[in-house]
């Protein structure tokens, strides 16, 4: 039996990705912070499907929470794909934010993403399969685009992701970052751009999951829905490859040692 742990599914992106995973076989547990949509949720896709859909409601920004999620994934072993999508973000200017938002920003985007991905890898990693789809954004390549902590954030995602790849492909585990840009849900709302959800920009939050998982199903371990030329990215990755090639060196490069030229 398959079965896949979907963070922030009461809503967005996480909703539609568990009615898609469970559409491709997988029962599911979703996860978020407001019991009756999550339990809507469930239920909606129970009646349309007939897979078994378990809820935990947790705020993964508190300890106890995030520790009661990482608890099932190391110990249900029938969960083999994880989606770590909850998440939030912010249009504010990094001095106009408040602090302890950004931090919070960080426990969820980042700290638990992490958590919860160890806590299901080493278990993956055992039974040689499994797939952890981490949901990043455009702005991992564009911080300027919104607010510098929620860029920063979804770089960690993508980096972190790319280790992962790294580390697991021989394992038999699968792993994904998936970089969606405008998409129509909450998240402009709680961003503080209300308006922007209905912008002719906006990808409906369908056609942004549909288009991933044909990326998922195409072996990438980084897709972006909205980049219409593939090959920009992977000139653009290429170009990072060469570069992380070019860095084991144990003096400065020239233009950092030469005689400083003399006062005019
Ligand atoms: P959304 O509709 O606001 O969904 C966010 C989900 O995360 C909700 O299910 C929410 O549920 C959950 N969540 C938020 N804080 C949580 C917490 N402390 N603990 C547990 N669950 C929490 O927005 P979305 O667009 O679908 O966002 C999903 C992901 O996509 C996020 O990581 C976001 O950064 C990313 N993304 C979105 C866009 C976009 O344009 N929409 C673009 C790029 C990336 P509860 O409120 O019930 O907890």
């Amino acid at each position: 039996m398959s079965k896949a742990l979907i963070t922030g599914a009461s809503s967005g992106i996480g909703a539609i990705y568990a009615d898609r995973l469970a559409r491709r076989g997988h029962d599911l547990v979703l996860v978020a912070r407001t019991a009756d949509r999550l339990q809507a949720v469930a239920d909606r896709i129970t009646a349309e499907t007939g897979r078994s859909v378990e809820i935990i409601t947790a705020d993964l920004g508190q300890a106890d929470d995030l520790a009661r999620v990482e608890q099932v994934l190391r110990e249900d072993v029938a969960i083999d794909t994880l989606v770590n999508n909850a998440g939030f973000g912010s249009v504010m200017p990094l001095i106009a934010s408040d602090v302890a938002r950004m931090d919070e920003m960080v426990a969820i985007n980042v700290t638990a993403l992490m958590r919860l991905t160890y806590a299901a890898a080493s278990g993956f990693a055992e039974r040689g399969q499994g797939t952890i789809i981490n949901i990043s954004s455009i702005v991992a390549i564009g911080p300027e685009i919104l607010n510098g902590v929620y860029g920063g954030t979804k770089a960690f995602v993508l980096a972190f992701t790319q280790s992962l790849q790294h580390e697991l492909a021989d394992k038999g585990v699968r792993v994904q970052a998936v970089l969606p840009g405008g998409t129509a849900t909450e998240f402009w709302g709680i961003a503080g751009y209300g308006d922007y959800a209905n912008s002719p920009q906006t990808m409906p939050a369908e056609a942004m999951v549909d288009a991933a998982l044909a990326g998922l199903d195409m072996g990438e371990v980084v897709t972006i829905p909205p980049l219409q030329d593939g090959a920009m990215w992977d000139a653009y990755e290429a170009q990072r490859r060469t570069i992380a090639r070019n860095l084991a060196h144990a003096t400065p490069a020239p233009r950092y040692t030469a005689e400083p030229a003399p006062a005019a």
